[in-house]
């Protein structure tokens, strides 16, 4: 079955982000603590795709060789990834472009790995300042990249654009079926 992979920088969102997409409240952990999502975690959704929850990156308070023994991790999965359709590469709406996470869109790229951006935590920001965050961040990856990856921007507490993700998805998958029969 076609996966997609949810990762992003600890705290960013992501255990709230996909308990709101699978409509489940204690289905991943959430906590203010980082690093709680250690292992990677399969959700069957619809019973026709995977939804996998990566651990997350960068964190600042931990050891070199923990942090090293993540990003083996991580690559270890994107290398082996058999199945896997997208990424989800999860950013803060209110974070300014962080090395962390560009060099880690830049290994997605280098690995031709599809990924789209999903913003989080639109909710702590006014409808202007979404705008205008959103438009900072694009024209700050195009000084990277030719084409700027398709993004959506959502909130797990306020329950935004939650049917944006899912219908990219089930969308992607439609035409996966096409393409194999
Ligand atoms: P993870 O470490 O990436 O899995 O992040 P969590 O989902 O555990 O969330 C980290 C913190 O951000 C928690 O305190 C959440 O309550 C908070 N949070 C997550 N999503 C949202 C959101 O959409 N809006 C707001 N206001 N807070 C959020």
């Amino acid at each position: 079955l076609p996966e997609y992979a949810f990762i992003g920088r600890s705290n960013v969102g992501k255990s709230s982000l996909i308990n709101m997409l699978t409509s489940r409240k204690s289905l991943a952990k959430t906590s203010g603590r980082p690093g709680k999502t250690q292992l990677i975690n399969h959700f069957l959704i619809n019973k026709n795709w995977f939804l996998v929850d990566l651990p997350g990156y960068g964190y600042a308070r931990v050891s070199k060789s923990s942090k090293k023994k993540f990003q083996k991790f991580i690559t270890n999965y994107f290398e082996q990834r058999k199945q896997l359709v997208s990424a989800f590469v999860l950013i803060d709406i209110r974070h300014k472009p962080q090395p962390v996470d560009l060099e880690f869109m830049q290994y997605l790229g280098e690995k031709e790995i599809p990924f789209s951006i999903i913003f989080t935590k639109a909710d702590k920001l006014k409808p202007k300042a979404i705008e205008k965050h959103v438009e900072d961040y694009c024209n700050n990856l195009l000084q990277y990249w030719e084409e700027l990856p398709l993004h959506f921007i959502t909130s797990s507490s306020k329950t935004i654009g939650k049917d944006e993700v899912l219908e990219f998805i089930s969308d992607t998958n439609d035409e996966i079926e096409k393409l194999r029969t």
